[in-house]
């Protein structure tokens, strides 16, 4: 039995070893999906049934893949090969080039098909216009006229033109009147042509004669613009040519796999549209194209070469250029009146600070020939001014010589004489001390100086230098202490002035008559000092010529002192005037000067 049993068991195991080797052979490989990404510009449909043929034999020659076709527009198919989502690209010259920049395409075929040349030279476009436009002959005559094209981006639809024209000078941008861009399919551009909505169009290629020979329009109602003559290429074109499609790779796309559909698509026999593949064509010409136009790539240059901004912003640099040269030759004016009023200006500084110069010396002249003249008039008695402390001392000298002669002479009296003697002497000296000071020459300063001591010290000069001085009373009337920035001996000139003037008002008139007042008051920050006589004073005609240079009443005045006195006290900001003694006969003499510092 349990033999049995365990035959059974052996049975049972074979068997089912057997299956399960029977159901691996039956099982079908998991083929790997292989991807193919095409630029369908004509739609999805077109696209599929013209890469059939294509994707049957790959399948075919390739069974370990299942190839699929993934039809996509120009983003779609730039956003799938960043994706990774396809292995490998089908797309025009242009883009191939855009995106073997940006994403590394590398090309393993390209497409031979049977209207081209060779895969080199299969690309190019037909400029068209009516044939009844005889103005219209080279791409050159389009300038100012309008042009119909694919899209900005269309390679054969309008760059591969647009190339041409700039060869021809004319920047499709900006030099056409109209660029109208119809997308694709090309027929609507032919029909804008023919119906004068346009004046010319941009077509790829062999469509005219593609659609000629299928009875949808004439041959002879177009004429292609700039015809250009390529041995052996039958249809005809307006630009050079450039290579076919290529089938690519993208860097991520295994590289057996690589291998194997490239070998597989040159060993491809041609389909019945005549279309196969051979190694990969040289893609040079198309990256010029893109360098010339500036494109991506080669967008970077548009932005940045000296010549495209010169021929971008010619009108705006020469504007700033102009404006330059003006400012410059506004600058250089400046600058040049600039100069020569400086040179003015400094002329004339130093003609008036000559001038200036000059008028302070005559001056210090005028002051100077003004105090020697008052000095003059007052010290008619100074001879006998000086004399008299000298006839004291000689008086003291001969007592003594006496009294020694006679045996009297004691130490008290030679003691007493000295003390005189000494005395007179120091008077004396004291008289000519002022007088010198007075009359030095010496510029003019500023200092902090009191009027009241000033007023003083002028009233002693006078004292000192006159025989029979009237009585000169000086009463300070001031609340505040005064201190005035001022040149005293200035001040002391023009107080002496009009003490002498007060005293030559009074000469013939009774004693009472010849009393001088000199008063000093302040207000608002000012000092005023009043010479007061009660002279003989000054008719109302006369009062209106007291300060005009020579005005005089005496015989043997100038007439000069008291306009000096005036420019005195104007130069110290203060100001100078004369009028009847308001109190009695005589004249009131008024000089106002500003406070410096003031004190309680
Ligand atoms: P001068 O004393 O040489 O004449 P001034 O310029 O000092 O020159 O005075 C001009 C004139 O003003 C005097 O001739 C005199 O007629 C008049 N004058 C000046 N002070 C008095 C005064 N206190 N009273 C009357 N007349 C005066």
């Amino acid at each position: 039995m349990n033999q049995l049993y365990r035959r059974l068991f052996y049975l049972a195991k074979a068997l089912g070893v057997l299956l399960l080797l029977c159901w691996l052979g039956a099982a079908p490989v998991q083929a790997k999906e292989v991807v193919i990404g095409v630029f369908a510009y004509q739609g999805e449909q077109a696209s599929s049934a013209d890469w059939l043929p294509v994707l049957s034999y790959l399948n075919h020659a390739l069974p370990g893949q299942r190839f699929r076709l993934d039809n996509l527009d120009a983003e779609g198919l730039r956003t799938a090969i960043a994706e990774q989502r396809v292995d490998l690209v089908i797309t025009n010259p242009g883009y191939y080039v855009a995106m073997e920049y940006e994403f590394g395409l590398s090309r393993l075929a390209t497409l031979s098909s049977p209207l081209s040349l060779s895969p080199a030279r299969a690309i190019g476009s037909a400029v068209i216009v009516r044939a009844d436009r005889s103005d219209l002959q080279v791409l050159s005559d389009l300038a100012g006229k309008r042009l119909a094209a694919v899209a900005p981006q269309a390679f054969g639809g309008y760059l591969v033109v647009a190339r041409e024209l700039m060869h021809q000078g004319i920047d499709p941008a900006s030099d056409l009147k109209e660029l109208r861009f119809l997308g694709l399919p090309m027929t609507p551009i032919i029909e804008a042509v023919q119906s004068g909505a346009v004046d010319a169009g941009v077509v790829r290629t062999c469509l005219l004669e593609q659609l000629a020979g299928q009875g949808e329009l004439r041959l002879a109602d177009f004429r292609v613009l700039s015809p250009r003559q390529e041995d052996g290429f039958l249809c005809a074109l307006s630009t050079p040519l450039y290579p076919d499609w290529p089938i690519a790779v993208t860097r991520a796309t295994d590289r057996a796999l690589a291998k194997q559909v490239a070998q597989a698509l040159l060993n491809m026999p041609e389909t019945a549209g005549g279309l196969s593949w051979s190694v990969p064509a040289d893609y040079q010409p198309v990256h010029e194209l893109y360098r010339e136009l500036r494109l991506a790539p080669y967008a970077y240059l548009r932005a940045n070469t000296p010549q495209a901004l010169l021929r971008r912003y010619w009108p705006w640099l020469l504007g700033l250029l102009l404006l330059l040269v003006a400012w410059g030759i506004h600058t250089v004016r400046v600058d040049h009146l600039v100069q020569r009023r400086t040179a003015q200006l400094r002329d004339s500084l130093t003609a008036r600070d000559t001038a200036e110069a000059q008028m302070r010396g005559h001056q210090e002249q005028m002051d100077h020939l003004s105090r020697l003249s008052i000095l003059g008039e007052l010290s008619g008695n100074l001879a006998h001014e000086i004399n008299q402390p000298l006839t004291t001392i000689g008086n003291y000298a001969r007592s003594v010589l006496r009294r020694q002669a006679d045996g009297r002479l004691s130490a008290e009296a030679v003691l007493e004489a000295c003390t005189e003697i000494d005395n007179e002497a120091q008077r004396a000296s004291a008289i000519v001390r002022r007088i010198r000071h007075f009359a030095r020459k010496r510029p003019a300063v500023r200092d902090a100086v009191d009027v009241g001591l000033i007023a003083a010290e002028a009233r002693r000069l006078v004292l000192g230098l006159l025989m029979h001085p009237p009585a000169i009373a000086i009463e300070d009337q001031s609340p505040v202490q005064c201190e005035v920035m001022a040149d005293g001996p200035q001040i002391q000139q023009v107080l002496l002035n009009l003490l002498k003037n007060a005293m030559d008002a009074g000469r013939d008139l009774p004693p009472q008559r010849q009393g001088i007042v000199l008063r000093l008051e302040s207000a608002d920050k000012r000092l005023l000092v009043h010479v007061i006589d009660q002279g003989c004073g000054l008719s109302s005609s006369d009062l209106g010529h007291l300060f005009e240079p020579f005005f005089t009443t005496k015989a043997d005045g100038l007439g000069l002192g008291l306009p000096i006195c005036k420019t005195i006290i104007e130069a110290h900001g203060g100001r100078l005037w004369a009028e009847l003694n308001p109190q009695g006969p005589g004249m009131r003499f008024s000089f106002s000067l500003p406070c410096h510092a003031t004190t309680a």
